[in-house]
């Protein structure tokens, strides 16, 4: 079969996201980079792409050139990855779902949940792809405990502990760093700042895991620097939909924590503890034993989990290798696609517009509890 042919708007030269896209497209031999609009300056954008090996004529100038230049060749792009900053991510995800492309977009999908509606009804009408990146989903260790919890060996989940925490926008001599200062402006970053850029990967995590999106939320925001409008740090009470609690604390001032994304899941049968920085172990304590360390890898894991490896048990494995397993997952639904095959919901192991809405809904809805003392909010989905 030949390679899946992907472009990407955005992931421009020095950008935080663009290589890793790259590598991630690139680690199954799934997609060939054929095509890309990679930065706001057009000929920037374009010496890099030729740079990186596209041809002149689709290394575009603008994404509006892009999707005008893909539309009608034959070899059309199969996949095209949103990788701009967050307030473009909507207009452009929808006009190429538009025509007829399937998009992976990066998180937020949209800045406001109207947006994310208007993205779920238009990738339903279309039945385009439109995946987000919570690429944190694709780690072999995560896809064990989403398992476990579905096989019941916790039995019925009772709640989870998620964070997302780090301590790099600490420094209030440094608050006024252009990179830095547009996190906390509600002009550029929205109504939520910590939340939505963190803590919502965390949200996702535990949804992911359990099973459930969260009901209702009851949120206590905090700007700790003087000189943000926004929340830079985050603590977020929850109910899921079907009963289990939820605890959540979101930080960018916690000096001392460095990627800090963790999940502790507690059942009746059993607790999970699992921490990004350490992404090959999980820690199983079943209950009334001792606490056990499952090895990626290892034999007795779940399918999926062993899917998602590619290294010998005990090599290090990590991000980009849990980032390419959405890639993976996406290019087996375009191949089943294209060869007519059905596509249920039970082949589906990447994160979907839908799950993206749910994002926006639960920043909505703890901005709104924030705002009015924690009151418990639901989430308008
Ligand atoms: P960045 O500012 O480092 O880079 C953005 C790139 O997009 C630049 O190259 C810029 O020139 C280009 N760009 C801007 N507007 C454009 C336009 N209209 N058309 C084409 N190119 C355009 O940003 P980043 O940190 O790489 O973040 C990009 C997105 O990725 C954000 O939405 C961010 O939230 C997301 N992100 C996600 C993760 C994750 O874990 N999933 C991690 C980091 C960033």
């Amino acid at each position: 079969m030949t390679k899946l042919s992907w472009g990407i708007v955005g992931g421009g030269e020095g950008s935080q996201i663009g290589l890793a896209h790259r590598m991630c497209s690139a680690l199954d031999d799934k997609f060939q980079f054929s095509a890309g609009a990679m930065d706001i300056n057009p000929e920037r954008g374009n010496e890099y792409g030729v740079r990186l090996g596209l041809d002149a004529d689709r290394a575009y100038g603008s994404w509006q050139e892009m999707l005008d230049g893909e539309k009608n060749r034959a070899d059309r792009l199969d996949l095209v990855t949103v990788a701009t900053p967050n307030a473009t991510h909507f207009e452009i995800t929808k006009a190429f779902l538009e025509n007829g492309f399937h998009v992976l977009c990066e998180k937020p999908m949209t800045m406001t949940l109207e947006e994310a509606k208007e993205i779920v009804a238009l990738q339903e009408k279309t039945g385009q792809i439109c995946a987000v990146n919570y690429g944190y989903s694709g780690y072999p260790m995560v896809r064990q405990m989403r398992d476990m919890v579905r096989q019941g060996e916790l039995g019925s989940v009772r709640s989870f502990v998620a964070e997302f925490s780090h301590g790099f926008h600490a420094d209030a001599a440094d608050a006024d760093n252009p990179r830095v200062r547009w996190r906390y402006d509600p002009k550029q970053a929205g109504i939520s700042a910590q939340f939505a850029d963190c803590g919502i990967h965390a949200l996702h995590l535990a949804s992911f895991v359990l099973g459930q999106n969260p009901k209702k939320v009851s949120a206590d925001f905090a700007a700790c620097l003087d000189s943000r409008e926004l929340e830079d740090d985050a603590l977020v009470a929850l109910r899921m939909e079907d009963g289990a609690v939820g605890r959540l604390w979101s930080s960018s001032i916690a000096i001392g924590r460095m990627h800090g994304l963790t999940l502790q899941v507690f059942g009746e049968k059993g607790g999970l503890r699992w921490a990004q920085e350490q992404p090959n172990q999980l820690y199983w304590n079943p209950i009334n034993q001792s606490v056990q360390i499952l090895e990626r890898g290892q034999n007795g894991l779940s399918q999926s989990s062993l899917d998602a490896s590619r290294l010998t048990i005990g090599h290090a494995e990590g991000a980009p290798v849990a980032f390419a397993n959405i890639y993976k997952s996406i290019a087996k639904d375009i191949d089943a696609r294209k060869a007519g095959k059905p596509v249920g919901a039970q082949d589906i192991d990447y994160p979907t517009a839908f799950d993206g809405m749910v994002s926006m809904a639960a920043i909505d809805a703890t901005v709104r509890s924030s705002k009015a003392d924690s009151v418990w909010t639901d989430l308008n989905i």
